[in-house]
């Protein structure tokens, strides 16, 4: 039986977009891994760490046949293939992929916490996740759009100039 994710997509070093759309690529040819809605791309302000270049973050809807932990797996070797990749010639870059939620999961295994601990704080998450479904909810927490009502979005810019695709959609 299939089970629906959610992954946010993240890159703040080099061509961002080219990683975003990257991910997104290689989630698609991923085995047992069938990419759906993606959000906008928004520009957003690091939280946290150290100074650091803006990022763009986006979420992805995924229906999958693999279990939570398999599906970390292919986030971890979509990351690993990005930065090896782009490491031979352009030096480093960053891409980062997140499991918000796989179905109703609850986990609080260090390895892969589900939902993800943080996902209810950052705006950089809750805004594209209810572009890529306006119904979203979050498990213990509940509607995305509730939470949203909380946090501070300044940081957070939608923009409208750039375009993420799912290879395969009909547009
Ligand atoms: P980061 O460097 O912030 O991308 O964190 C990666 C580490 O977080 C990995 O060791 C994962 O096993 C762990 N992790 C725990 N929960 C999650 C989650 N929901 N999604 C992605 N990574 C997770």
């Amino acid at each position: 039986m299939s089970s629906r994710a959610v992954l946010a997509i993240g890159a703040n070093i080099g061509d961002r977009l080219a990683a975003l759309q990257g991910a997104i690529d290689l989630l698609a040819s991923s085995d047992g891994v069938r990419v759906g809605a993606v959000s906008y791309v928004y520009e957003t302000d690091p939280v946290g760490g150290p100074d650091q270049d803006d990022f763009l973050n986006a979420v992805l809807l995924v229906d999958t046949d693999l279990d939570p932990g398999d599906l970390l797996a292919a986030c971890q070797a979509v990351e690993h293939a990005w930065h090896r990749t782009r490491d031979v010639r352009w030096g480093p870059r960053t891409l980062d992929i997140d499991i918000i939620a796989f179905d109703e999961v609850v986990s609080d295994d260090p390895d892969l916490t589900l939902p993800h601990p943080r996902a209810a704080q950052r705006a950089f998450v809750c805004i594209p996740w209810l572009d890529a479904d306006p119904e979203a909810r979050l498990p213990i927490e509940g509607p995305v759009a509730q939470l949203l009502a909380h946090l501070d979005t300044e940081g957070v810019r939608r923009r409208s100039d750039l375009q993420l695709v799912v290879p395969g959609a009909v547009r």
